[in-house]
């Protein structure tokens, strides 16, 4: 269990991160849930968590494409719950188009949210973890961190990125009590794949299940999407005491992809 501790994870509105939340308030920990957005649906996304696993869970507006939001979102967080234990770096966009026409300001945004926030929000979390002796980070990385795909350059970049993160600070902790591992999804049916899949089926003129299954699932060798739930429970046992020392890896949950 993880009973009392602080999590924060990134865009947890939805998707992964959402179900990340979840798990991890499952075993106990309080949350911050975030996102770049001010709406009374995003207080009650967090309102919910709270009542439904009995911790206490509170939203911070931070646009993760923003430096100093990070780092706020950080500090914040530990101004509130007086501490942060885990850190969950979920927050993530897509966007695709061949390299030389790629528009720099979709390039600039992704390499931001998906690659610099998670150098921030690390930066301002380690202090903390260090003096307490006891960290958690994952990174929600992708199958795209180990592997290529056309059409997908930022992304790609970016969590190639990600997975490097994710060693030079696990070895910069190693031994002093924190952890910082990556999540390497394949595809995971939420809302930034089913952008794709609508995108994908419009250019091809294929229906939704060819789309799916012959040009989404092409590289996934189980043809089936991994779930937010599944994605969830891995982040909670990285998170757990059994995963102590597991530290600088990445875990594949791809159905296959990467061992091709
Ligand atoms: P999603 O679109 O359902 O959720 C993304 C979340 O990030 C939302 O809560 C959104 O509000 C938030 N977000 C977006 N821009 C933000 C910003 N500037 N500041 C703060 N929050 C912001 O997407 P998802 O599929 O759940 O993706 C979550 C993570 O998982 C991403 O990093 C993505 O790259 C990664 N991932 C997803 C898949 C997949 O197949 N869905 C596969 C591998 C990796």
């Amino acid at each position: 269990m993880l009973t009392g501790k602080t999590a924060i994870v990134t865009g947890s509105t939805s998707g992964i991160g959402l179900a990340s939340a979840h798990a991890l308030a499952a075993k106990g920990c309080n949350l911050v849930i975030n996102s770049f957005s001010e709406t009374s649906e995003d207080h009650s996304t967090a309102r919910k968590i709270a009542e439904r696993h009995g911790v206490e869970a509170v939203y911070i507006k931070a646009d993760m494409s923003k430096p100093a939001d990070c780092r706020a979102l950080v500090e914040k967080t530990i101004a509130h719950f007086d501490g942060v234990d885990i850190l969950v770096n979920n927050a993530g966009i897509q966007h695709v188009a061949p390299v030389d026409e790629f528009p720099t300001e979709r390039w600039d945004a992704i390499i931001a949210i998906n690659l610099s926030s998670a150098f921030h929000t690390i930066a301002a979390s380690v202090p903390t973890m260090r003096e307490q002796g006891w960290g958690r980070i994952v990174n929600i990385a992708s199958a795209h961190g180990l592997r290529a795909s056309p059409n997908k350059s930022a992304y790609v970049a970016a969590k190639h990125g990600v997975v490097g993160l994710t060693k030079t600070v696990a070895l910069e902790l190693a031994g002093k009590g924190v952890t910082c591992n990556a999540i390497c999804p394949g595809f995971v049916l939420t809302p930034l794949v089913e952008t794709q899949i609508s995108d994908r089926a419009r250019e091809l003129g294929y229906d939704r299940e060819r789309t799916i299954h012959d040009v989404i699932l092409a590289k996934q060798p189980s043809k089936q999407f991994a779930t937010v739930e599944e994605i969830g429970a891995s982040v909670a046992y990285l998170c757990s005491d059994d995963a102590a020392q597991i530290t600088g890896t990445t875990l594949s949950i791809d159905g296959g992809w990467t061992a091709q």
